[in-house]
């Protein structure tokens, strides 16, 4: 018999579907992939079929690769289909990123990662059962600005870190998936899991505890389901205190600032998805010279890096950096902070 002399090529791109046609996936994710390297968009879902087609023809993805909600079972047969990016309302998170795992693919899903910490769980189970990949898409992991902060606050760079501030507010006005409580919008669940993640790249540890106020103006129609604004507290095991707020009515501010004994790291913007300014100032006035920083670094397109990164670990082999069990945590703090707004008390954080 003839020796077979091929050489067995690695699989360069994975094929993603993307699921959800909405502003996310139309601004950002779909002309992300011009700038990937190892990604690549294979297959649409959405509820709008005539508007996948017209997405379809602009991103190259073959007409036949187009499904409905209610098909997706079919994309279990699509050998084009690596991936399946959940870019849905948060409540639909759970439903189609166990769909997707159950049809043998790997699950790329938006923040936050679900809508309890029930459904978390059960996600996390079905990727284990089918022995697929989970990742959650917090894109700073990914993105230059956010990890040199985390480098800073890990290497400890500015002394121990006493205290951080973390915003993320914004304007959000009716009609938005993000104000419906039924679609599990609210402010901490959208932008506030900004702050709640960070504060785990910046200290290290999970916190053990949080306090929340928030303001629900009842007379304005937006915010019938959801408040407008909530400001909470995270206590973390080493003494680190984190107060952060997130508002949907203000204009747009989006920062980090961590409070070191020999300075501080300034992150503003911190989580838009581009423009980030990082400023590091050693020393403090009272007690002699100070010495201010401004850092900058190569910028990316935040969502061609997280995918290109979660389609080298189930291409390569490798760990996701930002697992279900990150999204769990992530949920377990929110479901704590919803707690303490409705008891008016500190509340302690679940634990698995
Ligand atoms: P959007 O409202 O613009 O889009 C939602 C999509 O879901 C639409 O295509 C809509 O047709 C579809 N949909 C399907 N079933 C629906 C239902 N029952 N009700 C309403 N819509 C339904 O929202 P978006 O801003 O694109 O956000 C989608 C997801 O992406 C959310 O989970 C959000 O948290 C996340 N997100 C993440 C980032 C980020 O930076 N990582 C930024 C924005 C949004």
């Amino acid at each position: 018999m003839p020796l077979d002399l091929t050489i067995p090529t690695r699989q360069s791109m994975a094929g993603y579907a993307v699921v959800g046609l909405g502003r996310l996936a139309i601004e950002e994710v779909l002309p992300a992939f011009g700038r990937a390297t190892r990604s690549r968009a294979t297959a649409l879902v959405s509820g709008h079929l005539d508007k996948a087609r017209q997405v379809a023809e602009t991103y190259d993805v073959p007409a036949t690769s187009i499904y409905h909600y209610d098909d997706f079972a079919r994309l279990r047969d699509d050998t084009g289909v690596d991936i399946v990016y959940v870019i849905l309302p948060n409540s639909l998170h759970a439903e189609f990123t166990i769909k997707a795992l159950e049809a043998g693919k790997h699950v790329l899903c938006e923040k936050p990662m679900a809508v309890s910490s029930a459904e978390c769980e059960r996600m996390i189970a079905a990727a284990r059962a089918a022995d697929r990949k989970l990742m959650v898409a917090y894109r700073l992991h990914y993105e230059p600005y956010n990890r040199r902060v985390a480098a800073l606050c890990q290497q400890r760079a500015l002394g121990r870190i006493k205290t951080f501030e973390s915003s993320n507010c914004q304007r959000t006005q009716a009609p938005n998936i993000r104000l419906s409580k039924a679609l599990g919008g609210g402010p901490v669940q959208d932008t506030g899991i900004y702050s709640i993640n960070a504060g785990r790249y910046i200290t290290g540890e999970e916190p053990l505890s949080v306090t929340a106020i928030a303001h629900q103006p009842m007379d304005d129609p937006s915010f019938r389901e959801v408040p407008e604004s909530v400001v909470y507290t995270l206590r973390y095991p080493s003494g680190i205190i984190g107060h952060c707020e997130t508002s949907f009515g203000t204009a747009e501010s989006r920062r980090i600032r961590v409070h070191c004994v020999d300075g501080f790291i300034d992150l503003d913007p911190a989580f838009s998805y581009r423009g980030q300014r990082l400023r590091v100032k050693r020393g403090s006035s009272d007690q002699g010279e100070t010495h201010d920083d401004d850092v900058v670094l190569k910028p990316v397109d935040h969502f061609a890096a997280e995918m290109d990164h979660f389609s080298t670990v189930v291409l390569d082999g490798g760990d996701v950096p930002t697992p279900g069990e990150m999204g769990l945590a992530d949920v377990r703090i929110i479901e704590a902070i919803d707690e303490a707004i409705r008891t008016g008390r500190s509340v302690e954080v679940a634990r698995g």
